[in-house]
């Protein structure tokens, strides 16, 4: 008996592969404030010499500086004493993730690889940031890790290694870094911007006032966000903090491919939308394309949906669902979608299946995408094919894996899908 429960094992285990981080983050000597949590400015000032008494006060004010203001050197900060400053830069900087490259297509959308430090200094690695404008928002694509976890057959980023996990202050310099570059900052002659549930509710020109260029986040760039749960949760409260980068939460999604026993916590604790990379509607299917599901299966993993605290027919789970040609795209399959996510509040986000160099999938053809999506459309779901010349399709930026090429057209029109998630 127990040697049968032993035999099995290996079986499952050989084919699912949970990658552990090659290397842990090593501060610099002297470190950025950029991405501090209230809690550790508070801590670094306490340990600069600033009277508790005064912390906070002194929080509030280089918070301002560093969030609203995008301040990048202490001299700015002119609300502090010069001596406070002189202090501060002798102890810390003002740095953002290093730019590697830049690229900026015709259609706007921006692509910034981060050159981010590695743990023996002189072998930095590099993690991939996106910037998708459109006509009512501007969203933001960030990574999570350098590599991945785990090992999703259709993802590029699943063939790298884990090389290591992001810090929070690297989760949310990547916001910083995106105002910086874009120039979206509240200027000194500004009225406050105004933050990105009034721009909904108000709509596009309303009163010529300025617009937030980053209106949105997507946790969709690489790695999976709830393997490096306390970094994304502390990123992503720095970003959405409403006296700071202010993006409401209903503005931020972060993407899982099913990491299930933390989608409550990730409710709880960090509040925002949730994706779920489902891509199959069987077990035996998904086993194969996200081999996360061998260990928390379909049943468990649409319980956990159903059950997201805040779900309501206002904040629905979105469902990726890669469209791999003869493999999950069958008639049938989208019958079985509607079926299996009934009564969870939904959103359906088809993602045409962007190929890279070694995938063993094709791409659905076009004619198929569109069947499919008429069946999801007419179970009630928002079609996710929105243009009827089909070539304004939309996919998903999981494809991310450091190589500097030019933006390819394909690219473009994939990475625009995360803009589907509200
Ligand atoms: N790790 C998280 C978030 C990053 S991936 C997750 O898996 O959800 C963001 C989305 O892009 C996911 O739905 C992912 O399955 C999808 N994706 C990955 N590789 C892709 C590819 N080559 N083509 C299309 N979508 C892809
Ligand atoms: Fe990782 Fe997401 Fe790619 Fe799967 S799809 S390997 S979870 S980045």
């Amino acid at each position: 008996m127990s040697n049968a429960a032993t035999e099995a094992e290996p079986a499952v285990s050989a084919a699912f592969v949970e990658k552990r981080p090659l290397e842990r983050y090593v501060a610099p000597a002297k470190p950025s404030l950029v991405g501090y949590s209230r809690a550790r400015l508070a801590e670094s000032l306490g340990g600069i010499g600033v009277p508790e008494r005064q912390q906070r006060m002194r929080v509030q004010q280089i918070w301002h500086w560093l969030y609203v203001r995008g301040a990048q050197n202490f001299d700015e900060m002119t609300t502090l004493s010069k001596e406070l400053r002189a202090t501060l830069a002798q102890h810390f900087t003002l740095a953002r993730p290093d730019i590697a490259a830049e690229q900026i297509s015709v259609d706007g959308t921006r692509k910034w690889l981060l050159r981010l430090p590695g743990e023996a200094g002189d072998r930095p690695h590099e993690v991939e940031c996106v910037y998708i404008p459109e006509a009512d928002r501007g969203t933001l694509c960030i990574s999570s890790q350098v590599g991945c976890t785990l090992t999703c057959t259709f993802c590029h980023t699943g063939t790298q290694r884990l090389v290591r996990n992001l810090t929070a202050e690297e989760i949310a310099g990547q916001v910083v870094l995106a105002r910086d570059r874009l120039n979206d900052w509240t200027r000194a002659d500004d009225e406050p911007l105004r933050n990105s549930d009034a721009q909904a509710a108000e709509g596009d020109a309303a009163k010529g006032e300025r617009r937030r260029l980053v209106s949105n986040v997507v946790m969709m760039g690489m790695g999976e966000p709830l393997y490096n749960f306390d970094a994304v949760r502390d990123g992503l409260g720095v970003v959405a903090d409403g006296e700071g980068l202010s993006l409401s939460k209903r503005r931020i999604t972060l993407s899982t491919s099913g990491v299930v026993p933390n989608i409550a916590r990730a409710g709880h604790e960090i509040g925002v939308m949730l994706a779920v990379s489902l891509h199959a509607v069987t077990d035996e299917l998904r086993n194969e394309l996200v081999p996360l599901n061998r260990k928390y299966p379909l049943v468990e993993l649409l319980d956990a949906c159903r059950n997201y605290p805040g779900l309501s027919n206002a904040r629905r789970v979105t469902f990726e669902y890669v469209m791999l040609k003869g493999i999950n795209d069958s008639l049938a399959d989208a019958r079985a979608l509607v079926r299996l996510i009934k009564g969870i509040p939904a959103k359906i986000n088809l993602i045409p299946f962007n190929p890279w160099p070694g995938s063993r999938y094709e791409c659905s053809d076009w004619a198929q995408i569109e069947k499919f999506s008429e069946i999801v459309f007419d179970a009630g779901y928002a079609s996710p094919v929105r243009t009827p010349r089909g070539r304004d399709i939309l996919a998903a930026c999981g494809q991310l894996k450091s190589a500097s090429e030019k933006l390819s057209a394909r690219e473009r029109l994939a990475l625009r899908a995360m803009a589907m998630t509200d």
